[in-house]
């Protein structure tokens, strides 16, 4: 039985884990060059804190989970992590988002661990754009992660692409031929304000602007949506390899809504977008028992908004940078 339901009869069973608030890239679009000011190890949790409160979460209904950050594969000690969550009864889904420039050497592990599903972010196909955009040299490295992510034989792998104007719009179509012979999934995102990320509103490419821009060329075929699914799926005709659209600007989800957020020092947030948090690390630090954190689980579910704001407040609030909130 599913105990997170919202004041909105939104049913809660996917749960985003931010295991740490450091990365390897300084992405223009999720953080400031000079990186965001690093928590404190001792504010961050434990593997062991990590593992208790998904296990709670499982116990209430969740039965899906992605490893995110910052960069989970930066985080020591993350495979120990997916052995345990990968055999807690109820968890169906396992999944990790990755920049992939660790993930070559580490894939066939985490497979065997029980990962089951990866979301690999690529923004660009060319190496000097890549670097322009992730202020890293490493293009050559995330290359060769989704080779070995596709010959580990997941469940699925993804492709997050953050679409911006100017940036690398102009390779719209070449990502959809990339994915032509290859079993990914490429998922086109719209770019998101989020603190200190530079976010214009004259950046962001809409769902209908790229979906123009691939019909030109193919021809598009909407696969089955399953509840709680924010992106628009499509299959190509002659494709093995298919597309999405996550139009969280244009077109929001919020109706839908089926995930909760861990931040990397244990707070719940219950929205991307929504400021207020409810820290589970101070009640388990305070010695707080399982029901506590059941309690204050239900607390932060039943604090959900029923909706985002529109765009322009967005942009002007104090929302954390994505890769402290956890992406
Ligand atoms: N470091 C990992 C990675 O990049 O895959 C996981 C964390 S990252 C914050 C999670 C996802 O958020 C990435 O796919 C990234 O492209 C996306 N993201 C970050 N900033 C964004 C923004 N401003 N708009 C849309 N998506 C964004
Ligand atoms: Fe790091 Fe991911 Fe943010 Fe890029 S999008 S800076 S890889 S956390």
């Amino acid at each position: 039985m599913n105990l997170l339901v919202d004041n909105y009869a939104r049913e809660h069973t996917y749960l985003r884990i931010s295991v740490t608030d450091r990365c390897n890239l300084r992405c223009v679009y999720c953080m400031p060059a000079e990186g965001v000011p690093l928590k404190k190890r001792e504010e961050i949790l434990t593997l062991e804190e990590i593992y208790r409160v998904a296990k709670v979460f499982v116990g209430l209904g969740i039965d899906k989970i992605r490893i995110t950050g910052g960069e989970p594969l930066v985080r020591k000690g993350l495979d120990g992590l997916i052995k345990r969550l990968g055999a807690l009864a109820g968890v169906k889904t396992l999944a990790m988002t990755t920049n992939a420039v660790l993930l070559a050497d580490q894939v066939r592990q985490l497979h065997q661990s029980g990962l089951t599903a990866l979301n690999i972010s690529l923004d660009s196909l060319q190496p000097k754009r890549f670097e322009a955009i992730t202020l890293r040299d490493d293009h050559a490295k995330v290359m060769a992660g989704i080779t070995a992510a596709l010959s580990e034989k997941l469940e699925t792998v993804k492709l997050n692409c953050v679409v911006i104007a100017g940036v690398n719009d102009d390779e719209v179509l070449d990502f959809v031929h990339f994915v032509k012979d290859k079993p990914l999934n490429v998922r086109f995102i719209e770019y998101m304000p989020f603190k200190d990320n530079n976010w214009q509103s004259t950046g962001v490419v809409s769902y209908a602007q790229m979906r123009g821009v691939i019909e030109q060329q193919f021809t598009l075929e909407p696969l089955n949506a399953r509840p709680g699914d924010v992106a628009k799926d499509f299959s190509l005709v002659g494709h093995q390899g298919t597309v999405s659209f996550i139009s969280s600007m244009t077109d929001s989800f919020c109706g839908t809504c089926n995930r909760l957020r861990l931040t990397s020092e244990g707070s719940i947030k219950s929205c991307l977008f929504y400021g207020a948090e409810v820290s589970l690390r101070d009640a388990m630090r305070a010695g707080g028992s399982d029901a506590d954190l059941r309690d204050l689980i239900q607390i932060a579910v039943k604090g959900k908004p029923e909706a985002h704001p529109p765009i322009e407040e967005l942009a002007a609030s104090d929302n954390r940078s994505m890769v402290e909130i956890g992406g």
